[in-house]
């Protein structure tokens, strides 16, 4: 999955560009970067390789999400459904903004079930948030036509899916903004980072400004005589983060295509065992396949292949997220209880002691049978069969006992 595994040559050269001049940040210091400007060489790649009108960098995906609802004029007291499985940072984003998150079921696709946002929305409600987990993508169509019909805006969590497509456009840009991350573990790293991307001028702009403490741009060389159209905060990128990324997305095709011959011959081994069935994929064809998601017939079946595999000491790539703190609202008790350093809003609260008495159970039912294995760029062919086949002979392993255990009753 990760870029950082093929850590190499071209991201030591981009940064020694950005290292030689010592001009580390991304704006000003016209004459004493001598041409190098590797955020804006970046936001240009990531506008060629991804087909989008606009993009802005951040300095983290966190940042990015921010930045787009700010852009998008998203806040106090405004309802963003979003989905249940995700990565925190999502509802990080909506809470920093002064906006409520709403939490919904997800169903196999991993990504949001339509049927349950329709049924989220309230007159407030302003966004729908997809989140495109695990390298693949929600079902865009139906959420598309939920937005025209209510009015709402689209942004999509894109941050784990790098370089998926939906019918032939890249998951990201179809939306009014989305969002990717280039954390440490994603697909392109830039150590740390993110970027908007748009389709609308004026998102883009707000976006420009919004991240740079709200300098409009417009005064030239020198940015004291920048005027500030509204407030922003500090979310830029530096150099020498944006150098390694630009190294990175040249290479992005170069990951993708590793990353779907080893997800193919992963996913290959695990589908000759019949009660392994997969996740929902909208477009088969445009994964990422950062990781190969799979299910079993039973939450008790799976609990006993996670405990097998970790026994094995072969756990590690599989995750179990119905149990993992980070990622699914089973484990968000700080979300839940509301328990913030600061105060929060009456609304923000209300909303989130709220979550307590929800019904999850339908996302319950997927997620506590399911597994996902990330999917290497490192591996040969010989450990992707070696891999695949004992996670197989586990899995055959724990079926066998379940039904023993079965006909005992
Ligand atoms: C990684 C991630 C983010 C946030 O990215 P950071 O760069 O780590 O702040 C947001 N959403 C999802 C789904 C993620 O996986």
């Amino acid at each position: 999955m990760p870029g950082f595994e093929l850590w190499s040559d071209a991201e030591r050269k981009e940064v020694t560009e950005v290292l030689e001049t010592g001009i580390l940040m991304r704006y000003g210091f016209d004459s004493a970067r001598k041409g190098v400007w590797k955020a804006k060489s970046l936001e240009e790649a990531i506008c060629n390789k991804f087909k989008c009108g606009y993009a802005q960098l951040t300095s983290s995906g966190t940042a990015a999400l921010t930045t787009a609802m700010a852009a998008l004029g998203i806040g106090a007291g405004d309802e963003i459904i979003m989905p249940c499985f995700t990565f925190v940072a999502s509802f990080e984003a909506i809470l920093s903004i002064g906006a409520v998150p709403v939490l919904v079921d997800i169903d196999e696709t991993l990504t949001l079930n339509p049927e349950a946002v329709r049924k989220a929305i309230t007159p407030k409600t302003k966004c729908i948030m997809p989140v495109h987990m695990c390298g693949s993508m929600a079902d865009l169509d139906a959420l598309k036509s939920i937005c025209k019909e209510h009015n709402l805006l689209l942004l999509e969590d894109a941050c784990q899916s790098i370089g998926a497509t939906y019918k032939g456009r890249y998951v990201g840009t179809i939306g009014d903004a989305g969002t990717f991350s280039f954390d440490f573990v994603k697909t392109i790293t830039c150590g740390e980072g993110g970027v908007v991307m748009t389709n609308n001028k004026d998102t883009y702009v707000r976006c420009d400004n919004y991240t740079d403490h709200g300098h409009d741009h417009k005064g030239g060389a020198d940015r004291g005589a920048d005027l500030h159209p509204f407030l922003g905060y500090n979310f830029r990128i530096s150099e020498l983060h944006a150098a390694v990324g630009l190294a990175q997305i040249k290479r992005v095709d170069e990951f993708l295509s590793i990353q779907k011959k080893n997800y193919k011959a992963l996913k290959g081994i695990l589908a000759t065992v019949p009660e392994i069935s997969f996740r929902i994929v909208p477009d088969a064809n445009g994964d990422s396949c950062t990781f190969v998601s799979w299910f079993l017939p039973t939450e008790a079946i799976t609990k006993g292949v996670v405990s097998t595999l970790k026994e094995e000491g072969i756990l590690g790539g599989n995750f179990y997220w119905y149990d993992n703190n980070w990622h699914y609202i089973r484990k968000w008790d700080h979300l839940k209880n509301a328990r913030s350093p600061y105060p929060v809003s009456d609304a923000q609260q209300q909303a989130l002691l709220k979550l307590q008495q929800q019904d999850f159970s339908a996302s319950d039912a997927v997620m506590s049978r399911c597994i996902s294995s990330s999917i290497s760029l490192l591996w040969t062919e010989n450990q992707i069969q070696e891999r695949g086949e004992k996670i197989v002979s586990v899995v055959k392993q724990v079926l066998k006992s379940s039904l023993t255990s079965i006909k005992q009753l």
